[in-house]
């Protein structure tokens, strides 16, 4: 028997395909909402299943798009598709994330109400591809700018140069994102984009000195050695070959058999000119002193080559002049400071200043701390520099007076590693930030819609997170400021003497465990040097080693100074002069992040909020093969942690609690009015008491619907779904 096949979705439109069986069999429901056994992760992964052998990797939960990342090219992303989605209604089309840019974009136009994009999941998810189709999507489709049309290319060009200097191969994803990015599209009152502005959080700056095997360095020092013409590294003095840097051989894999170094070169420089580069700034001027951003990087490279070797008294001595030669003339400073200062730590006592000798392991600490400094300061650099060819040229016309925003958040996701330290706690605090507003948000706004329509409704018990962001964020008492108090005792204070105040301070916090704290059982599995957080998404166990160290972030002051006095405009935009007189402590690291992110949270709740989640198959970057033992492509295991830690469940249950479809009168109408005579075939009152009659002569007991003030709410999708079989007959 054939059956005339339907998928629907919460609008209960049908998707019609001829098929052997029906498809809501085959190809699941295209909104979790319609999933009879909403409670079942079995069923709702099951559905997730279904789809993706069907290489639908989009479905909804009401208006929050699940996307799961197929690892191919499925050719979804065309001008067509694009313009498939442009002004049609959300559920009149297959779920996909040009329904979600759309949908954005068409409520900041008519409401003229700013929205975000917060783009979730963890590494190799598709975040970053999403944001990137997102932006693609709006400089295709929407209207050019009447001046400064510039700005859709360099929204554009910006994503390779951040990506150069941001992205690395990781384990997990090829092109990992290593920092957080939050950025705003202005758009004029016509809808078209004028300007734009970038946020980055938190670089993983420790990457620069260290990889872990099977790990690269960010992509640009490959990029710049495989595409670099023969002219231009001989003037940086760098060889083509990435083993010949100590930097870049730590993971053991410059060759990523998945990047093509040489042509993203060449697409990083026409990124570079776009953004308003003057080649000077991105070449080196055969003048000196070099004014130029590859200097920099070149820098990087070279400082990873400088070698110590100690004398009698076991102090530190360069022992690699040719590298501090390159050194001094890239980085534009005096060669005898700079050597003094890799191998020197100033001290100030009783108001003198005395110039300590630094031991082996202390001058390759100082080395590599510069290499940091240097490489994270000059990607905030970027940024900013970004953020100037961004910012629109219109700022005093009227236009920019009534501009509105659409922020895109393409954020690092909940992190749980082998071995997990001050990084992965930082990761994880934000996402515990990022969830408690996406509770906020999603039940707020599911209030709001019930109190819009004046309909009386149980609100629905969530686990509150608040109580870690608490314990990680609280003044005097979180885990933050116990970290920020023992940084400032040094020389005193160790990383175990802050995980002792740790466990003083807060001992019986339900969500936190040491190994001192912990019962019998429990105790095995917990180092001594480590701690527990029992996050939203689950435990997660973190080493302390470092975390006094990576919080300081301390570039001893000679270096800084000497940074300081640099010749490249560039360094001396990163180092100002001003930090050296500054007696107040710089903010520390966890501190720093903990009000970039509470801003951001400022930021996101001004606007009106959209979700996509995205979910990553398999960890083996592979595409989905359902037929034999290759079904592991769809890793249950993995997928069901992601569903948890998304909170998806959760929001499922969120959105299921009261009714699980709402729709307008008149398009309930339209669609249904088939099925009564009185409505058929046209219905001359009030859309909504017509759609009374109608639900009356279908038999919808009182108990399964409520009419809101412009909407019907059906509380079950049984109900939907019965009306929609009998239009079928
Ligand atoms: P990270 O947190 O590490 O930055 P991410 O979530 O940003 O990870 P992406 O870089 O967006 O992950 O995706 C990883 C890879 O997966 C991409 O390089 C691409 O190969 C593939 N991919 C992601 N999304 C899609 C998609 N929609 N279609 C095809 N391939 C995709
Ligand atoms: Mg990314």
């Amino acid at each position: 028997m054939r059956y005339r096949a339907s998928a629907l979705g919460s609008d209960g439109v049908r998707v019609t395909m001829e098929s052997a069986l029906t498809a809501r069999d085959r190809v699941g429901v295209q909104d979790f909402v319609l999933l009879e056994n909403f409670t079942s992760e079995a069923a709702f992964i099951e559905n997730l299943r279904r789809r993706f052998r069907e290489n639908l990797i989009y479905t909804y939960i009401g208006p929050v798009l699940v996307s799961v990342n197929p690892y191919r090219d499925l050719q979804i992303y065309s001008r067509q598709h694009m313009e498939r989605y442009r002004g049609v209604s959300f559920y009149e089309v297959p779920p996909h994330l040009f329904a979600v840019a759309d949908t954005v974009y068409r409520a900041l136009r008519t409401e003229r109400r700013d929205q975000a994009v917060m783009i979730s999941g963890e590494s190799g998810a598709g975040k970053t591809e999403a944001t990137k189709r997102l932006l693609q999507f709006y400089a295709e489709t929407c209207p050019a700018p009447e001046r400064g049309g510039a700005v859709r290319d360099r929204l554009l060009q910006s994503n390779p140069v951040l990506e150069a200097f941001g992205n690395a191969k990781t384990l997990r994803n090829d092109n990992s994102s290593r920092f957080g990015k939050y950025m705003d599209v202005q758009f004029d009152f016509k809808g078209a984009p004028v300007g734009g502005h970038i946020l980055s959080y938190l670089l993983e700056k420790s990457r620069v000195v260290h990889q872990n095997h099977g790990e690269r360095n960010f992509h640009v020092f490959y990029q710049l050695l495989e595409g670099g013409e023969e002219e231009t590294l001989r003037r940086l003095g760098l060889e083509r070959n990435p083993q010949s840097y100590l930097y870049l051989v730590k993971g053991q894999c410059a060759k990523v058999s998945s990047i093509n170094d040489k042509s993203d070169w060449k697409v990083v420089r026409k990124a570079l000119s776009v953004i308003d580069f003057t080649e000077d700034e991105v070449e080196h001027m055969p003048v000196s002193p070099p004014q130029d951003l590859l200097s920099i990087v070149a820098s990087v490279l070279h400082l990873g080559n400088i070698h110590f070797a100690a004398d009698e008294e076991s102090n530190a001595q360069v022992t690699t002049e040719n590298q501090l030669k390159y050194l001094t003339r890239l980085l534009g400073v005096e060669g005898t400071t700079l050597r003094e200062a890799l191998t020197h730590r100033k001290i100030i006592a009783k108001g003198e200043e005395l110039l300590s000798p630094l031991n082996l392991e202390q001058a390759a600490y100082a080395r590599d701390a510069l290499a940091k400094a240097v490489y994270s300061r000059t990607f905030t650099w970027l940024v900013r520099k970004i953020n100037r060819s961004l910012a629109s040229k219109d700022a005093e016309s009227p236009s920019w007076r009534s501009t509105t925003v659409l922020g895109l958040l393409d954020i690092y996701g909940f992190e749980v590693f082998q071995h997990n330290s001050f990084e992965q706690f930082c990761i994880n605090y934000c996402n515990e930030k990022l969830q408690q507003l996406f509770i906020e948000l999603t039940l707020k706004s599911e209030q709001e819609e019930y109190e819009a329509e004046g309909i009386a409704w149980e609100p629905v018990q969530y686990f509150n997170n608040k109580i870690i962001c608490d314990l990680v964020e609280e003044k005097f008492k979180g885990i933050i400021s116990i970290l920020d108090e023992e940084c400032l005792r040094p020389g005193e204070a160790t990383d175990l003497t802050f995980l002792e105040k740790l466990e003083d301070t807060v001992k019986h916090h339900p969500h936190f465990l040491t190994h001192k704290l912990a019962d019998q059982k429990t105790r095995k599995s917990l180092g001594r040097g480590e701690f527990r957080l029992l996050h939203y998404a689950g435990e997660v166990t973190y080493s302390v080693t470092g975390f006094l160290d990576k919080n300081n972030d301390l570039l001893f002051r000679n270096l800084k100074e000497t940074m300081c006095s640099s010749m490249n405009p560039i360094m001396s935009q990163c180092f100002d002069r001003n930090e050296l007189s500054d007696k107040k402590r710089p903010e520390t690291v966890a501190t720093q992040f903990k009000m970039s992110l509470l801003q951001l949270v400022e930021i996101l709740k001004s606007k009106e909020p959209a979700y996509i989640r995205c979910i990553k198959p398999n960890d083996a970057k592979q595409p989905g093969r359902f037929s034999g033992p290759l079904s592991s492509r769809f890793d249950e295991v993995l997928i069901r942690h992601q569903v948890k830690y998304l909170g998806l469940m959760e929001n499922l249950r969120v959105r299921r609690a009261g009714f699980a479809y709402r729709r307008k009168y008149e398009a309930f109408l339209q669609r249904y009015k088939s099925l009564c005579p009185e409505t058929w075939p046209t219905w001359t009152g009030r859309p909504q008491d017509g759609v009374a009659v109608l639900v009356r002569h279908l038999g919808y007991k009182p108990e399964e619907y409520k009419m809101g003030r412009t909407k019907i709410f059906i509380r079950f999708p049984k109900t939907l779904f019965a009306t929609e079989d009998s239009l079928e007959v």
